[in-house]
């Protein structure tokens, strides 16, 4: 009898174990080009943000991204999780393959979905626009697969991409979000796109943001900023795939200061024109609970641990200056896509943004500091109403406020009596 039991106990364990599925989503993560060439999209502005570094970045934080998330429940009987495939995990010259042969990965790997990671450029030299655009195969409003027969319709690209658009551009703060089909978006009428031309799974190529408008081209150098682009990427495909989010939400922001103001192009009218705050600290905590504080520390990355397994810079052999580390080399393969703490010579600056990831829903308390600027208090309540957080901030200088401009001007030979006299100081005065 115990041992029927025993048998019975095993078969039905069996039978329960038989009754849950579990899906693999392979999603082919591409990082759009690859090295230190003048193809890759070098320095456009002095902040010295490649864009083949940029890629990598995204697309190796959005690896880990995926991988953590895990095995999920999705209900009784199904579990979800994912299975990656790289398309490079460098950013030397050799790493740039031929964009058939990208599709030729994602393909042969029968990838649920071949995702190109990019950033965007107007080529002008005094852009303002820091918009999200997302392509897909096909014609605008017609989503299809490009390297297949006939090319069959495929409307899920579309709905991924309206998705990855608004979840960029709120982890990112970009100014809007714009989707087009290839075919229509280079007016072909015909597939374009060598990533899209003959791929035969569904595929989307996100342009995150403008990487020649000169305030995000400084936030792109920093790493975080990134990441919390790679969160919009995977938080995307947990929606398209109906997976559930985790239980979590991102805070980031920017910490600008009124008192100063950029000598860059910025947009119109925007918080851009005001100076960014260097060497920030930012502190959160449970409201009542300063013992559990986290700590942001500007101009560097609190992932350090997290990530830098997967990322290094290879210096030896590399003939650029180590002053100028956006010079650019058609020659040389080296590796160098981490700017970082650390590893940045000094390109994590003038950015003032920070990024407290995975924060449990809650109330929290916020303190502001950085050198020569008085500290600041402030609060925020995360739920699950969404999970991009944006708290930007101004900080006031602790040095005494001056007179910064006067009418009448010194020596002004006279003044009208009937004209006033106007004082500007160097901070908002309460007069
Ligand atoms: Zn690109």
């Amino acid at each position: 009898m115990k041992k029927l039991i025993i048998i019975l106990f095993i078969i039905s364990s069996f039978l329960v174990a038989q009754e849950i599925d579990t899906v693999t989503y392979k999603i082919c993560i591409n990082a759009g080009h690859g090295g230190h060439t003048s193809n890759d999209r070098p320095p456009s502005t002095p902040a010295g943000y490649w864009e083949s570094e940029g890629n990598l970045t995204r697309a190796l934080a959005l690896e880990t991204i995926f991988k953590n998330y895990g095995i999920v429940d999705v209900n009784d009987t199904t579990r979800a999780k994912f299975s990656i495939v790289m398309t490079r995990r460098h950013n030397r010259h050799s790493d740039n393959l031929y964009l058939s042969s990208i599709c030729q990965i994602a393909n042969s790997n029968n990838s649920d979905w071949m995702q190109s990671i990019h950033s965007n450029a107007t080529g002008l030299t005094a852009s303002t626009r820091h918009t999200t655009l997302l392509l897909y195969p096909g014609p605008t409003g017609d989503s299809r697969i490009n390297g297949l027969a006939g090319y069959p319709k495929a409307p899920q690209e579309m709905a991924l991409a309206s998705i990855m658009a608004n979840n960029i551009s709120k982890a990112l703060q970009t100014t809007g979000t714009s989707l087009a089909g290839d075919w229509s978006f280079y007016g072909t009428g015909k597939p374009y796109l060598g990533v899209f031309r003959t791929l035969q799974v569904p595929g989307t190529l996100s342009e995150g943001t403008f990487h020649d408008y000169y305030p995000e081209t400084y936030r792109l150098q920093n790493l975080d900023f990134r990441i919390n682009e790679s969160w919009a990427i995977a938080i995307s495909f947990f929606d398209q795939f109906n997976l559930p989010e985790p239980e979590m939400a991102n805070l980031a922001g920017i910490i600008r200061t009124y008192e100063e103001k950029v000598n860059y192009p910025y947009g119109a009218g925007s918080n851009d024109q005001y100076k960014p705050v260097d060497s920030i600290k930012i502190t959160i905590y449970p409201v009542g609970s300063p013992d559990s504080s986290r700590i942001y520390n500007g101009n560097t990355t609190m992932y350090i641990d997290k990530y830098t397994p997967q990322w290094s810079q290879i210096t030896s052999g590399s003939p650029i200056s180590s002053t100028n580390w956006a010079t650019i080399d058609n020659n040389s393969d080296y590796d160098y896509y981490m700017n970082g703490y650390n590893n940045n010579h000094g390109y994590n600056r003038n950015n003032g943004f920070y990024l407290f990831d995975s924060l449990a829903y809650g109330s929290y308390v916020i303190i502001y500091e950085a050198p020569g600027f008085w500290p600041d208090t402030g609060s925020v309540t995360i739920d699950d109403s969404k999970f991009f957080w944006t708290k930007n901030h101004f900080m006031v200088s602790s040095a005494p406020p001056y007179v910064k401009t006067n009418t009448p001007k010194a020596n002004e030979p006279e003044h009208p009596a009937w004209e006033p006299i106007v004082l500007g100081f160097s901070h908002v005065m309460d007069t």
